[in-house]
């Protein structure tokens, strides 16, 4: 090997996303099991100061990486004032070696920003914009217990356009108490309309501890106005997003992601395709080296401990061969491109037929998987019940 190849390998940098959590809201949505919650303005200034500290004591590990993407979620990260936004990325831009095109992505609530945020976002790098709205309808808005309007949304949506981002994802419910096909179709046309780069569309998951699953308890969401849809109902819904997204021209690239061509979040495929990660705040996880960690859940204890130099790890597991095999299958196998079987054998020294091939012939038999050459992926019919064929790659 020659002495500038040697350099060349010894200088090369991992490849790093960056996930930073912010566990503040303005009050908690009806549906919502995310670690956040409101907070006093107090609070979160203690929680970023608690955040930049914990960023800053990266400086070690971050010589061997460069940070590809960040992601700011929460919670609600728009809540963060501009000048709490300007110290979270110096402390990232001091710490670590960030890749020029990086993906910076927000994510952000109606409602909770000006345009003097939106150009701070900007002078900061955030290049990709998170909007939750979730549906068009008022009524639906206020029982999810959403802090905005659909007129608010689209009075934010306009402030972030003048400000100048052109990657925007808007976030998406179907499955909804009282929701209808008709009122469901009504929501995709609206925000189809807005031409959005991204759309992730999510199924209403009934979450234990939340007020929904209360709710649902009781019976509230079997009748009346919030009758939950029928499975029939929420198989069309789910159609019907496949449908007028392509139509439109975004593709499906993940059970519940869709895209213009170019615009799929970079953040989240790192993610499924196992990049190594770094979260950083509390509630956050990561994925380095083989090893994954997990912080605390609890905002106080999280800024009290980063305070006195103590260890905020709550979990810590140096993953077997057998759970990185197992992530491979479920995380790869969730975009629609599937996995490919020479990176299974790159990853893993084994041939992945070897591994899974009696589950390969039971979910091909059942049409749930299908394989093109060197991939391995879902069907349509496959997506429809991920939760279930992807459980079947765990050992
Ligand atoms: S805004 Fe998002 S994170 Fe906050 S409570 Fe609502 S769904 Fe949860």
């Amino acid at each position: 090997m020659s002495d500038s190849i040697f350099l060349y390998l010894k200088m090369k940098k991992r490849n790093l996303e960056l996930y930073l959590h912010i566990p503040f809201c303005v009050r908690k949505c009806n549906y919502c099991d995310f670690f956040s919650a409101s907070g006093t303005e107090e609070e979160q200034a203690a929680y970023v100061s608690a955040l930049i500290q914990e960023i800053q004591s990266y400086q070690e590990l971050s010589g061997e990486y460069e940070v590809q993407t960040i992601f700011l979620g929460g919670g609600t990260p728009s809540l963060l004032t501009p000048e709490q936004i300007e110290q979270i990325f110096d402390a990232i831009y001091h710490t670590f070696s960030v890749n020029e095109n990086a993906e910076i992505t927000m994510e952000m609530n109606p409602g909770t920003v000006d345009i003097e945020k939106l150009h701070a976002m900007k002078a900061a790098g955030v290049n990709r914009l998170s909007v939750g709205l979730q549906s068009a309808q008022n009524e639906e808005l206020k029982m999810l217990g959403r802090i905005h309007t659909y007129e608010e949304f689209l009075e934010t949506w306009k402030l972030t356009e003048q400000a100048g981002f052109k990657n925007r994802n808007i976030d998406l419910m179907s499955a909804l108490p009282g929701q209808t096909i008709e009122s469901y179709e009504d929501t995709l046309s609206k925000v189809l309309a807005l031409e959005p780069e991204h759309i992730s569309a999510y199924s209403l998951i009934l979450e234990e501890g939340t007020v929904f699953y209360d709710w649902y308890e009781k019976g509230k969401l079997d009748r009346g106005a919030w009758k939950l849809p029928s499975e029939e109902e929420e198989y069309a819904m789910g159609e019907l997003t496949i449908q007028r997204l392509a139509e439109a021209g975004m593709h499906r690239y993940e059970i519940s992601n869709y895209a213009k061509p170019g615009k799929e979040c970079r953040h989240n495929l790192g993610y499924w395709d196992r990049t190594e990660y770094l979260g950083i705040g509390a509630g956050s996880s990561s994925l380095i080296k083989g090893e994954r960690f997990d912080h605390i859940r609890d905002r106080k204890a999280y800024i009290e401990k980063i305070r006195n130099g103590e260890s905020i790890l709550i979990d810590r597991e140096i993953l077997s061969v057998e759970s990185q095999m197992e992530e491979f299958m479920y995380l790869g196998l969730r975009k629609v491109e599937g996995v490919s079987r020479t990176d299974f054998q790159n990853c893993f020294g084994k041939n992945v037929d070897d591994v899974y091939g009696k589950i390969f012939d039971k979910l091909e038999e059942e049409q749930l998987l299908e394989f093109s050459g060197d991939r391995i992926r879902l069907t349509h019919r496959g997506m429809d019940v991920s939760n279930c064929v992807l459980a079947e790659f765990l050992f």
